[in-house]
């Protein structure tokens, strides 16, 4: 019951309209989440002061793991649009007068990330006005990580072409492959440049809660941004996405408009809880409470359980994979590898069971039409049928 009581001043529901709400023949656990997330959180603490809290203490809480003492950071509507506030956040520290002035007789900007990279930061290029053709992929190893000499190159030739390099996306599990390109080595070239470093860490990130596996972050802290999707590793049900910052009030200041009807500094509380002019909305959905909430429920503990238990998972539908007559390596993916000899017709009963779904693609792999297997343990596995 303690739970509709703190949601009460939230949105503005009636205690008679909730104890309607609660009376509907739902199974219980249905009913409490229809309830809380029909709550938005709001663009100020005065109309959310709970979920505004529980988020900067959950924000607070995910910093401290990347290895940060301070920072900033809001929830997003997804890993897209955290990846989108990387690079607007970046291009506001290269050039703070973009805000007023526009992109118009500025140097061009060039951003970098790696072939095996998500689209959202090619599409973040796009609506920021900086256009596709300024983002410069970079290739990668056979295990689909970024090669770091020729992201160094790239960002010198592009100095020496007169257009200004701000930002790097390294990303912390590839959306295919699921690689974790090597932070600590982007960062030095970021640093060496002066660039602005974001890690991709939309699912890879929660990796991070595991002791035993967050080596693959390495250099993580060095970073100026990282997006984090809860949604993803985590299972928290979708939408819920931070958007982590090392520095503050940068972002404060790439965002603000000042709407004086909303945001008057003379309020009796702290404004820094006012964050609907610190991000590109204003009212947002609530995706904090249930992430809150199965935080308190498992743990931190809980959490780097289930890290670990989906690698151990992932260790063992690989041996299985191996093991298995008819079946050859295909590439070494973070949690599954393997080619398939399908014409046996074999049916994968057993790599099915553990595998939350799986599913049978049709692509082309450089020009060659080929059958894909995916399996999936909470994470998208890939095994090549040949
Ligand atoms: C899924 C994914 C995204 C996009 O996240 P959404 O929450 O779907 O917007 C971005 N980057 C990587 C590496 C991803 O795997």
């Amino acid at each position: 019951m303690s739970i509709f009581c703190i949601a009460l001043p939230m949105g503005g529901m009636r205690r008679r309209d909730i104890t309607t709400f609660i009376n509907i023949n739902k199974p219980k656990q249905k009913q409490l989440q229809d309830l809380v997330m029909s709550f938005v959180l709001r663009f100020t603490y005065e109309v959310a002061p709970v979920f505004t809290l529980m988020e900067a203490v959950v924000l607070e809480r995910m910093r401290h793991i990347v290895g940060w003492k301070d920072g900033d950071g809001i929830f997003s509507p997804g890993g897209a649009i955290s990846n989108l506030y990387g690079v607007l956040t970046a291009r506001h520290y290269a050039c703070p007068d973009i805000k007023q002035k526009g992109l118009l007789g500025k140097k061009q900007l060039v951003l970098f990330t790696s072939e095996q990279s998500h689209f959202s930061i090619l599409r973040a290029a796009s609506i920021l006005g900086i256009g596709t053709d300024n983002l410069v992929k970079i290739s990668c190893d056979h295990r689909g990580k970024m090669k770091v000499a020729e992201l160094e190159e790239k960002i010198i030739a592009a100095k020496i072409g007169g257009k200004l390099p701000f930002f790097v996306n390294a990303t912390c599990g590839t959306t295919i492959l699921g690689a974790f390109d090597p932070v600590n080595d982007i960062a030095d070239v970021c640093e060496r440049h002066k660039v602005w470093l974001h890690v991709d860490g939309a699912w890879g990130g929660s990796v991070l809660m595991s002791k035993k596996h967050r080596h693959l972050l390495n250099g993580i802290e060095r970073a100026n941004s990282l997006t984090w999707n809860p949604h993803k590793l985590l299972g928290v049900p979708l939408q819920c996405s931070a958007f982590l910052l090392r520095e503050k009030g940068i972002m404060q200041q790439s965002n603000e408009m000042h709407a004086d009807y909303l945001f008057q500094k003379d309020k009796n509380y702290e404004v820094i809880y006012d964050t609907g002019d610190k991000t590109i909305q204003c009212g947002r959905h609530n995706d904090i409470f249930k992430f809150w909430l199965m935080w308190r429920a498992k743990g931190e503990k809980g959490f780097e359980a289930h890290i670990n238990r989906m690698f151990e998972l992932g260790n063992y539908l690989r041996e299985l994979i191996r093991k298995r007559e008819g079946f050859k390596m295909y590439k070494r993916l973070l949690l599954v590898c393997s080619v398939e000899n399908s014409r046996n017709g074999r049916r994968r009963e057993k790599e099915k069971r553990i595998a939350s779904s799986y599913q049978v693609h049709q692509s082309y792999d450089d020009g060659e039409r080929i059958s894909y297997e995916i399996f999936v343990i909470e994470i998208e596995l890939i095994v090549k049928c040949s």
